[in-house]
Formats: structure tokens, C-alpha cells, sequence
């Protein structure tokens, strides 16, 4: 194989966002965001002016809006291409000062600079540039840029504009809805699809529904048509942040946020919105938080803010996104929906999953980062326009294995290599620590046995699970890669019914070489990955066959001859001796010998189990290997 060519005049693919924006390109591992210098994802869409000129782009211009309410330009690309007159009702959003600029466009005022929108957003475009140079180390020249479905002439006109003032010549601009679905690889088949992007942004909320048009091979990403947009251009996660912390002023006694003698001065009530967002974000994570802020002049706010409350505050936006989905549905023609996809940092909130998911009847795709996906999806179309198409993953089998990691370190393989897409498998295993009440599960992907010699694609938790014995929770989990390459995982314990799932997309940062490579060492190591495994499996069994043993001992000893008890002792200590070398050094372990002695000691413990009164003891002929997990209550 050739080594891969240096990249020269790269096409990136960019997301400007209302409130973040992003870079990103693909090679043929496929594509990625474009951290900053400073290892940031995203650039918060935000422009600081002193003097005329802008001073600060990114988190320091937005940490700074606090401090300079008027000198800083926070969604800009609320304004881009439209009149003073058609933005009017969207002035009292911004802090700094909409003007009414040459042909009567709306204009900024800010710090003593007066400029157009395209010129802020050029801003950004010219920071994510160096960011995209340093990263590919070579000059970036063009870039596919995304925005909203519903932009029109003027404001995608608008956004060429920026992105000529920043030295990139925007060799095309796509839907923003568009671009997701092709980060996800909707429509790489040409099947017939309908679909519906749910974008709930920081200061926007659209839907569009899109149908992947088949019977198009020109795979220069023409093959959706937008067939309806639905949304709200002043419905976004601000709304939720204004929403809490007008709750915490209210709590705390205070006159109204937007009050024009409030008592609060600029600086303060931008700091309140700040914590408001950071606790709402803390909530998509956790159940509560803990809230604990001094607003100066001796008001404080301290208190716990739970996670039903928040949802209660939530609630009316969310209403708000749903009926514009049915609205959109209903001008698509009540067209069934194939998929859901989320998009935007606000469908991280499990309420919003979870109403988007009930009105559509599906499990929406969240595999992608919401906030990245766009800008993946730009440089996809990006890839495509600069002809490296990435058809060499496109395949219809599964190309490296797929599985979860079990205790001990091995890899339980649901899905082998080559299995046809769509491919669906399911499997029960169980816990090893008796009133374990969280399971870890380690999603991987490689031909190896062990779970270091794989590829970590996702790690989640089943949590909850009523305390039960060691092997006696029956967790099914199931693996389903769809018809796109989405890889699902589900797990659940029966008796409880609690599920967990994990979405993602395997094919993502693997090229053809390196699955040929990861091929070629799983030869190289078949033998001793082999036995490792059976020793590390053998190891884990035996642990939990002792302890059940000891356990029926201690009931039933005393009806036991200790001739009997004396053996089956010595037995345990013969096989303890194995567990311990196969933990210490297992290529030294004889693996046969260790399956003799474990299956020495299981054939000697019948006659005591038959005396054992114990029911689910018996109930139990033999158990799967326990999910990866130290977690005890
Ligand atoms: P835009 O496309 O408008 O630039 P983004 O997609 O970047 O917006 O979304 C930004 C919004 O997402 C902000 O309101 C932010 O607070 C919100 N957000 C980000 N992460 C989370 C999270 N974990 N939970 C809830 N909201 C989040
Ligand atoms: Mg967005």
C-alpha cells in the first residue's frame, strides 16, 4: 500500500452555528472534528469589538460578554442577510445594538465598530480556518458551509459572503438537516428513506423531513429533498436557561431578569444565565444540582435543583418543538417517518429524547455527537465534492467483529466479521458479585479475544438492578447494526425490566488498511488469544462454582459425611491454586488441567446439591460469564 498522500487544498466542512461552530474534514478513516489549539471542539459564535476591530473570537468573547454586554456579538447569524426591518422583532434578544446598515440591511454596533453580520460570522470562519490549517498542517481554501433549511437566497448569499471575507471560497452550502443525514451515511444506498431531523440548537429549534430520492449515483449528495421545515427561530436551549434562572430569581425574591429597573446589573444577570445553562447541562447528566451563587450586593441564590423540576420549566418549549413536528408532518403529507436524527446540544436533555421518541414511535439516532454532527456531515459532502469517496466501508457486512467485554478482560463476540447488514444478535449473561446493582458494559470491536486487543467504541451502564446473588440476574443484550451502519446495544435485566442503550457508528476512524491490519494480528495471535481467553473464562466460572459450593456447604455440612466435605474441600483448593496462576501469568496456566479440576470439583458437589434445599441454586445449570463489573452497592 502507498502511502497516503500529503492533503493539499483540502475541502473542510464547516457548522456555523447560532451559538457554536465547528470544523470538520474526512480522509478515508472518515470524518472528524478539527480540535482548536487549545483542544476545543466547538467555537462558541462570539465576536468582542474595542476601538472598531474585533479583539477576541470564541470562549474568551463570550466569557467576556458578561463584562462587555455592548461590545460583544453573540448570534450574529440571527441577522445575517435580513433587513433592520424583517429582524425587528428579534432586536431585545441581543445585548449590543442593531443598526440599519447600507441597502437597509440589519447591521451591528458594537465596541465602535459598525459592521454586517457576514463580517462577524467572517470572524469565526477565519478562526475555524487556522484552526483546520493547523490541524491538516497545510493552507485550507475551501469549505463546505452549512445552514438552516429554511434560509433563503439572501442569507445563504449572506454566508458566501463571510466566507469570502475570510479567505474561503464556499464551494458549496447544504442544509444543515442534509448534512446530518449524511453524516449518519443515509442515502449511501440510494434506498428510498424518509426521514426527520429534530435540531434543537441554543437560540433555534427547526425540523425538517427529508426523503433520500433513490436511483441517484452521482454521489455529489444531491439525493435529499427537503419535503417540509417546521420550527421556531427563537426557541432554543437560551429559553431554557432563561427560564431557570428566572425560576432561581423568583426563589430567591428577586425582581424579573428582563425587568428594566431590575436590581441587578448587566454583568450579574449574564453570570446568573451562565450558572442557569451550566446547571441545566449538569442535569442531562445527573439528577440533581447544587446551586450556590453570590450575585453581588448581597443576594445569593443557594439550593438544590432537581431534575423533575427543571423538566417541569422544560416542559413548555419542548410542547412548543412537538407541535412544530406534527405541523411538519402534516405538510410532508403524513409521510411515515424511517428515522429520527437529533441534532443540536439541546436533545442531550433526556426529557427532549424522550417526547421525540414517543411522537415519532422510534429510537432516535444519538451515535453522533449532536453538537458535532452537522459539521461531520459537512465534510462529508466536503469528501465527496473533493472525490475521495469513502466506498470502500460501504459495504453491506459487517467488517471487524463486534461484542462486549465479559469480567476478566474477554471479548464475547455477538456479531462475528462479515455478518450481513442489517444483522441483529442477542445473547443473556449475568452478574459475578453477589447484590451487584450496576453493570458496566464495554462495547468492542477487533478480531482478538481480549478486550485491549479490540477497539473501544462505547462504554455504558445498567444501573438499578434489584440486589440479587451473583448469576442469578438474566441481562439480555442485544446487538443490532441497521441498514445505515448504526451499531444499537441494549441491555436489560428481565426481572426488573431496567434497560440501558448505546448508539454508535463502528465504521467511524477505520480505513481498509487498518481493518486488513487488525486482520492479519488476529492470525498472528489466534493461539495464545485462544487459550487466553478460555483461561480467563475458566478462571471466572470456577470463582463463581466455588462460591456456590461454599455457600450449600455451610447449609448443608452438617448432613454431610466429612469424608465428603474433605474431599470436595480439597478439590476447591486444587482449583483456587488454578484461578490464582491463570490471574498471576495465564499462558502459563495448562488450561485442559484447569477444565479437569473445575469439572472434578462440579461433578463432586452433585450429591451435595441434591441434598441442598436451596431451589434457585439448582435453578441454575450453567451460567454465562458475568459482564465486566467491580460495582457493588
Ligand atoms: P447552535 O446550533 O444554535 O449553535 P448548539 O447545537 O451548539 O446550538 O446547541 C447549543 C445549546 O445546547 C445551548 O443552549 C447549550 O446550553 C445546549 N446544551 C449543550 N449541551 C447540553 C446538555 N448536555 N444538556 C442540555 N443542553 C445542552
Ligand atoms: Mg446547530
Amino acid at each position: 500500500m502507498p502511502e497516503p498522500a500529503p492533503i493539499s487544498d483540502p475541502i473542510v466542512g464547516i457548522d456555523l452555528g447560532t451559538t457554536h461552530s465547528l470544523v470538520a474534514f474526512c480522509d478515508a478513516a472518515g470524518p472528524r472534528i478539527l480540535e482548536s489549539e487549545s483542544g476545543e471542539r466547538m467555537l462558541a459564535s462570539a465576536v468582542r469589538y474595542r476601538g472598531g476591530v474585533a479583539i477576541e473570537v470564541g470562549a474568551e468573547a463570550r466569557h467576556h460578554a458578561v463584562e462587555f454586554p455592548l461590545d460583544t456579538v453573540l448570534s450574529a447569524k440571527r441577522l445575517m442577510g435580513r433587513s433592520f426591518d424583517e429582524s425587528k422583532e428579534a432586536h431585545h434578544v441581543f445585548q449590543f445594538e442593531v443598526v440599519s446598515g447600507t441597502r437597509g440591511l440589519a447591521a451591528i454596533a458594537a465596541g465602535g465598530a459598525r459592521v454586517l453580520p457576514q463580517e462577524v460570522a467572517a470572524v469565526i470562519l477565519g478562526q475555524l480556518r487556522r484552526t483546520a490549517e493547523l490541524r491538516l498542517g497545510c493552507e485550507v481554501r475551501r469549505a463546505v458551509i452549512t445552514v438552516p433549511a429554511y434560509f433563503d437566497d439572501g442569507q445563504r448569499q449572506a454566508t458566501r459572503d463571510a466566507a469570502r471575507l475570510a479567505g474561503l471560497d464556499a464551494v458549496r452550502i447544504v442544509n444543515e438537516p442534509t448534512a446530518a443525514a449524511l453524516a449518519y451515511g443515509i442515502g449511501r444506498r440510494g434506498e428510498p428513506e424518509t426521514i426527520a431531523i429534530y435540531d434543537f440548537g441554543g437560540g433555534t429549534f427547526d425540523v425538517s423531513i427529508l426523503q433520500v430520492i433513490p436511483d441517484n449515483n452521482s454521489g455529489d449528495g444531491d439525493l435529499f429533498r427537503v419535503i417540509a421545515t417546521a420550527g421556531d427561530t427563537h426557541l432554543g436551549g437560551d429559553d431554557l436557561d432563561h427560564a431557570l434562572a428566572e425560576q432561581l430569581l423568583a426563589d430567591a425574591g428577586l425582581a424579573s431578569l428582563s425587568q428594566e429597573n431590575a436590581t441587578l446589573s448587566a454583568s450579574a444577570r449574564q453570570a446568573l444565565r451562565d450558572f442557569a445553562e451550566s446547571t441545566k447541562i449538569a442535569l442531562s447528566q445527573r439528577e440533581s444540582a447544587q446551586i450556590d451563587i453570590d450575585l453581588g450586593g448581597g443576594l445569593q441564590v443557594r439550593r438544590t435543583v432537581t431534575r423533575a423540576e427543571f423538566e417541569i420549566l422544560a416542559t413548555p418549549f419542548i410542547d412548543r418543538t412537538i407541535v412544530a413536528c406534527q405541523r411538519a408532518l402534516q405538510d410532508a403529507g403524513g409521510v411515515a417517518i424511517d428515522r429520527v436524527i437529533l441534532v443540536g446540544g439541546s436533545t442531550r436533555i433526556p426529557l427532549v429524547r424522550r417526547r421525540v421518541g414517543e411522537l415519532f414511535g422510534l429510537d432516535p439516532y444519538t451515535a453522533l455527537d449532536p453538537d458535532c454532527v452537522v459539521a461531520l456531515g459537512a465534510a462529508t459532502q466536503a469528501a465527496v465534492l473533493q472525490g475521495a469517496r469513502r466506498d470502500v466501508l460501504l459495504l453491506d457486512v459487517i467488517p471487524l467483529s463486534l461484542g462486549i467485554e465479559t469480567v476478566g478482560g474477554a471479548v464475547a463476540k455477538l456479531l462475528t466479521r462479515n455478518a450481513t447488514i442489517p444483522a441483529r444478535a442477542r445473547e443473556m449473561f449475568s452478574t459475578s458479585v453477589d447484590n451487584q446493582s450496576h453493570v458496566r458494559l464495554h462495547v468492542l470491536q477487533g478480531e482478538r479475544e481480549m478486550a485491549g486487543d479490540c477497539r473501544s467504541l462505547a462504554r455504558f451502564e445498567l444501573r438499578d438492578i434489584p440486589p440479587m446473588p451473583a448469576g442469578i440476574p438474566q441481562i439480555e443484550v442485544e446487538f443490532l447494526v441497521d441498514a445505515n451502519g448504526v451499531l444499537h446495544v441494549t441491555a436489560g435485566e428481565r426481572r426488573s425490566g431496567r434497560r440501558a442503550t448505546v448508539q454508535v457508528v463502528p465504521s467511524f476512524g477505520l480505513t481498509t488498511e487498518e481493518i486488513d491490519r487488525i486482520e492479519h494480528e488476529s492470525v498472528v495471535h489466534a493461539r495464545s488469544d485462544m487459550h487466553r481467553h478460555r483461561v480467563v473464562d475458566l478462571a471466572v466460572n470456577s470463582a463463581l462454582d466455588i462460591k456456590w459450593i461454599g455457600d450449600a456447604l455451610s447449609r448443608t455440612r452438617t448432613d454431610l459425611s466429612a469424608e465428603y466435605v474433605e474431599s470436595l474441600e480439597s478439590l476447591i483448593t486444587h482449583l483456587k491454586g488454578f484461578i490464582s496462576l491463570a490471574q498471576a501469568s495465564p499462558h502459563d496456566v495448562d488450561a485442559n488441567a484447569f477444565a479437569n479440576a473445575k469439572e472434578e470439583l462440579d461433578r463432586a458437589s452433585v450429591a451435595m446439591h441434591e441434598m441442598s434445599i436451596s431451589k434457585s441454586l439448582r435453578a441454575i445449570p450453567n451460567i454465562n460469564p458475568g459482564i465486566n463489573s467491580t460495582r457493588t452497592t
